[in-house]
């Protein structure tokens, strides 16, 4: 079956990927089955399975990046793609043209995949996705959405415990400004899993509640009984007022040290997307403990990455 193959696009019937909210969850699990099949492939001598071979894939990153760029980049070259990144701190954008003039150029260019991050919540890739003619991956949009990111960590989980559903999930910290913690909540809630919100309440968005999670302020209460907690970073450069009274108090009241750790189940398990603040929101003893999966995550993000856009093949331009 090529990747071209009508019947392989049903299974994933969308040509872009701009956010979790509207999947299916058993589009999300397909996902899932095939980024597993994917870290089968990244363990191997040889790496390649040329489903993109003589297509021509953009990282088009308008907000710095280390992980998620390097793992697009990885991931399409491990399917065969031409991958270019593009600096925009030297691009045009520099020199004041607009998102639509960008997204015109490079549409000339018959690129195959955009992968797409920028500052503005839940619009500019959208709108890149409406003015090319190829897919569009959103890679983190402001402090919207960061699908792949939600993918690799249900991934990580689902190896570890084996399933998402019925899981007790604490996410922690700043929720407020994370497009982690948001594409999380809709996809784990989506696959059946409990989740728990857990943040100071200058750190948690209005209306919160009505994502369906369990909303705590206090660690302790938030960590009992979890069998997952992610932790996010402290999103200082999203923040142009006083969140919270002082970096100290923040860690002595929401850094996940051993002490809080020992609320939750005893297998528990600890997850951070990166990139982290030790001493802020994680001690280093455990980001680097036993229960600690923050490096098997990078693993999972290339196979997560190579699973959308293997997905994706299924709709790509026939130019
Ligand atoms: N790397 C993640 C993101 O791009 C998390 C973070 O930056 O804190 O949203």
């Amino acid at each position: 079956m090529s990747a071209n193959d009508p019947h392989r696009a049903g299974l994933f019937p969308h040509r872009h990927l701009l956010g979790i909210e509207g999947l299916q969850p058993h589009e999300i699990l397909g996902l899932l089955d095939r980024a597993d099949q994917a870290v089968e492939v990244s363990r191997q001598v040889e790496k390649i399975r040329p489903v993109l071979r003589g297509r021509t894939q953009i990282n088009l990153f308008f907000e710095a990046s280390t992980r998620t760029q390097s793992s697009f980049e990885i991931a399409g070259k491990r399917l065969g793609a031409d991958v270019m990144n593009m600096q925009v701190a030297a691009s045009s954008v520099k020199k004041g043209e607009t998102l639509i003039d960008t997204a015109a150029t490079l549409n000339a260019m018959h690129p195959d995949i955009l992968v797409v991050r920028h500052h503005a919540a839940g619009c500019a890739v959208h709108l890149l996705a409406r003015k090319v003619d190829c897919s569009v991956i959103n890679a983190g949009d402001g402090q919207h959405e960061h699908p792949t990111q939600a993918l690799l960590d249900a991934l990580t989980i689902r190896r570890h415990k084996g399933k998402i559903a019925r899981l007790t999930i604490a996410i922690c910290g700043d929720i407020l400004h994370s497009r982690v913690a948001r594409s999380n909540i809709i996809l784990l809630n989506a696959l059946g899993a409990r989740v728990r919100v857990v943040a100071p309440s200058t750190l948690l968005p209005s209306g919160i509640d009505r994502m369906g999670v369990e909303v705590f302020r206090d660690m302790k209460e938030g960590l009992k009984g979890a069998d997952i907690v992610m932790m996010l970073r402290l999103q200082r450069e999203r923040m142009n007022g006083a969140f919270i009274p002082s970096v100290r108090e923040y860690y002595r009241f929401y850094g996940l040290d051993a002490e809080k750790l020992a609320y939750a189940k005893d297998d528990a398990l600890v997850m951070h997307p990166g990139p982290m603040n030790r001493g802020v929101e994680i001690d280093p003893a455990v980001a680097d403990g036993p229960q600690s999966l923050i490096r098997e995550q990078v693993e999972m993000g290339v196979a997560v990455r190579m699973a959308v856009l293997e997905a994706l093949a299924a709709h790509l331009p026939n130019h």
